[in-house]
């Protein structure tokens, strides 16, 4: 059959041979979570990763989130060569070094955190962020190393530290030297403390496990995106463990707000400017 070609929609487009219809490449569409508004890609790319229905916040990978606050050309990335290594043979379903070179091929780094200097509304700073769809955002040797060195950096530099947090937590496959990662973060985050150089702390869904329990809610100012899921375990482990039925909205944004836990909810599009004012006041 002649093939047909969608007006807007590149590749060739499929035939379902049960129904006749030609469907739209994978990865065309995508069906939001929350109002279950079928968006087209590009468009929900183009707006932020924010559905333009219900304002959804979908996940953002780190180099969009860079570029979405710093100032245009500004980023100039550090340790970018930094690459973990299996040093103990980890093994469960599938064997360590296969997860790490899969997540490389699929996300283009070398493990799960991208950092640098850049400068947001015109002022210098050391940005992080962290690369959830690099297994989960998980912190294990180079990640907490990425880290404490973008602290060091904020400290030398006396320039404000900010970290975008995405991770499931500690990276089981490192063991005990991925949970020494939070207490060697906040070595230097007590130093930074010290010295009075601000770190902005923003939480972005998912912010659990390690991360949580570590560096992510001790900034000087934590805000989160809406609705983002922010907490050490995870809320079904939480309602299993204590046998209760938990709040809806428990351990989102909201929900923390309302309790003192964070500072601020500010949407994605607010994001940048909203930084940049914060920065005024605390540099
Ligand atoms: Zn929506």
């Amino acid at each position: 059959m002649e093939q047909r070609r969608t007006p807007g929609i590149k590749g060739n487009p499929k035939l379902d041979e049960t129904t006749g219809v030609f469907k739209a490449p994978e990865g065309f569409w995508v069906r939001c979570p929350q109002c279950h508004a079928i968006l087209q890609q590009s468009f929900v790319k183009l707006h932020h990763q924010v559905c333009a229905e219900c304002t959804h916040h979908f996940r953002m990978s780190s180099h969009e989130r860079i570029a979405l606050v710093c100032d245009e050309g500004s980023f100039r990335e550090f340790d970018a060569d930094l690459e973990a290594v299996d040093f103990l043979g980890f093994f469960d379903s599938k064997a360590y070094v296969d997860r790490l070179s899969s997540s490389q091929k699929k996300t283009r780094m070398r493990d799960a955190f991208v950092s640098g200097e850049a400068k947001i509304s015109g002022r210098a700073v050391q940005v992080g962020a962290f690369e959830f769809s690099f297994m989960g955002g998980s912190m294990g040797t180079i990640v907490g190393e990425k880290i404490s060195r973008l602290f060091e950096r904020s400290l030398e530099k006396k320039q404000p530290a900010i970290i975008f947090q995405a991770s499931g937590g500690a990276r089981m496959q490192e063991g005990l030297s991925s949970l020494m990662q939070m207490a060697k973060t906040l070595g230097v985050l007590s130093k930074l403390n010290a010295a009075g150089v601000p770190y902005v702390s923003v939480l972005t869904d998912p912010t659990t496990g390690g991360v949580a329990a570590s560096f992510a809610l001790l900034g000087d100012v934590n805000v989160a995106e809406p609705n983002a899921l922010v907490g050490f375990a995870g809320p079904r482990v939480i309602a299993q463990t204590i046998n209760e039925t938990l709040p809806q909205d428990f351990q989102r944004s909201e929900f923390l707000l309302s309790h003192g836990m964070i500072d601020k909810i500010v949407p994605r599009s607010e994001l940048r400017d909203y930084l940049g004012r914060i920065l005024g006041l605390l540099c």
